[in-house]
């Protein structure tokens, strides 16, 4: 049965998945949702036989209703090939008796790399499918590791190029070396004199820059977005959930039937909402653990039924979570709300206005699947220094946070059912941090030789993508103003 794809904020729209994964939003503002979530259509005990391109593939076929399965399967094999350093793609680690689904063997080191690197696939199949000639070139700011996840997944893409741009001194050093380091003729990245939000709110402006549009389509090229919120960056992260399961069944670490909670470290609520995806495709998932850090709106969301972003932003160890509005949520909330478009575009109208919605009684109780919690500082770094001495786990800081809301979730209500945890950066992503928390007497300073440390302590190898960045030569030195950004795109472009 195909899929169709509706705006979370009107009945109106309606498009096929590759339009869908084309135009990345909607233009009334709204996300793209299934019309239905579609049930799985092989049982687990068949699934837990496949390898990841596999599952991946089972998976996706549900969503992407307008692709051949040659199309499909080609995506899936350009995607999850020896980019990955495993075999496995995703392995699954056990330690202090949870299940640690590791997310982050992918090219950059972290989880962003399941989707991005099969997203500019699908998206040049979806262009070719709807007849578009055009280039399409992807713009994105960062903060630091979205970019280079993008990066990596459209480098040498035929019929891509991606321009990048950073904040200057807003980035870490070894996440600013990964980015000017990239190798690709299609790439290029540049670090702007301006801080995250500046660079975010001029990329904003270009997308919608009409005599920029035209410019470009009058040279063959077209904009289209690489963020979160793009419908082909959630049905790959559905496909782990479903992966994993498998391995527990096939390991004989649950029975067939048997239930397990899933903890996600979330930010803007894609990973998590892949699982609850994953749940009501059919697969035994209990709890859905949100974990957040000190930037905790999501657990006040799940306490109270009200969102509330006017707060302070608090900078944590884990600042791919620090996000006071989490975007993935509105599909949720549509979700809950009866897939009523009306009333989602009226709670995001009062979330732009004001800054706060409310839920009635009923979406209330609709999210009785959810857990929330969330992590200090403190608690996350102990958490990180308990794993390591009890078993010589190390991991990262977003996994930390998660870890510890698990804790403190089987403290709470004695659920000692078998847990995933999803495991979103490699410990070599965020060194600093995790050495401070294994080792605080450590006296190495700079970036590498904290990172030799690490592998000393760990006996974990370097990641490749930490040795390559070592030595390599800077490609890009390109900086400008935030005034100048739609010239060097422009420029970029030969326009
Ligand atoms: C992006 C990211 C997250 C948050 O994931 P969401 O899908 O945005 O909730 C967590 N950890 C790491 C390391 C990330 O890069």
């Amino acid at each position: 049965m195909e899929v169709f794809y509706h705006s979370t904020r009107s009945g109106e729209v309606q498009v096929r998945a590759s339009q869908a994964i084309l135009k990345g939003l909607s233009e009334d503002g709204g996300l793209f949702v299934p019309d239905h979530i579609p049930a799985l259509d092989k049982d687990i005990k068949e699934l837990a036989e496949m390898d990841y391109r596999q599952v991946a593939y089972e998976v996706m076929k549900l969503y992407l209703t307008d692709f051949t399965e040659e199309e499909l399967k080609g995506c899936i094999d350009r995607a999850y090939d020896s980019k990955f350093d495993t075999e496995e793609i995703v392995p699954l680690a056990e330690a202090a008796g949870a299940y640690y689904l590791e997310l982050f063997h992918g090219p950059t080191i972290a989880f962003k790399d399941m989707a991005l690197s099969i997203l500019p696939h699908l998206m040049i199949t979806s262009a070719r499918k709807n007849g578009v000639k055009n280039e399409i070139v992807i713009l994105t700011a960062t903060s630091g590791d979205t970019g280079k996840a993008a990066l990596a997944g459209f480098a040498e893409v035929e019929g891509t190029r991606i321009i990048v741009f950073y904040p200057k001194n807003g980035v870490s050093p070894i996440q600013e070396k990964q980015m000017v380091t990239q190798k690709g003729a299609n790439t290029l990245v540049v670090g702007i004199h301006g801080n995250f939000d500046d660079a975010q709110t001029s990329v904003k402006k270009l997308f919608s820059d009409r005599e920029l549009a035209a410019e470009m389509a009058g040279k063959g090229y077209q904009f289209s977005s690489a963020n979160s919120i793009n419908i082909g960056r959630l049905v790959p992260q559905i496909c782990y959930y479903v992966y994993a399961c498998g391995r527990l069944l096939a390991e004989g670490r649950i029975a067939e039937g048997e239930q397990v909670n899933v903890v996600v470290p979330t930010g803007n609520f894609g990973n998590i909402l892949a699982a609850f995806y994953a749940k009501n495709m059919g697969l035994p998932i209990g709890k859905l653990i949100c974990a957040s850090n000190e930037n905790k709106v999501l657990y006040d969301f799940f306490s109270t039924g009200t969102y509330d972003r006017n707060r302070e932003f608090i900078l944590t160890a884990s600042p791919s979570m620090d996000i006071l509005i989490s975007s993935n949520l509105e599909r949720l909330i549509y979700r809950i709300a009866g897939n009523d478009p009306e009333q989602t575009a009226k709670l995001m109208a009062a979330l732009n206005g004001e800054g706060r919605y409310d839920i009635t009684e009923d979406m209330k109780a609709a999210l009785a699947d959810f857990y929330g919690n969330y992590a200090t500082e403190a608690e996350t770094e102990a958490e990180i220094r308990r794993l390591y001495e009890e078993c010589g786990y190390v991991i990262d800081t977003h996994t930390a946070v998660a870890s510890a809301v698990y804790q403190k979730y089987r403290k709470e209500t004695g659920d000692e059912a078998k847990t995933i945890i999803t495991s979103t950066a490699s410990p070599y992503k965020f060194t600093r941090s995790v050495m401070n928390a294994i080792d605080p007497e450590h006296d190495a300073k700079g970036d590498f030789e904290l990172v030799d440390e690490l592998s000393k302590l760990s006996g974990v190898q370097v990641p490749n993508a930490i040795e390559e960045i070592r030595t390599a030569p800077v490609l890009h030195d390109r900086q400008c103003e935030v005034g100048e950004m739609k010239d060097v795109v422009r420029e970029f472009l030969h326009l």
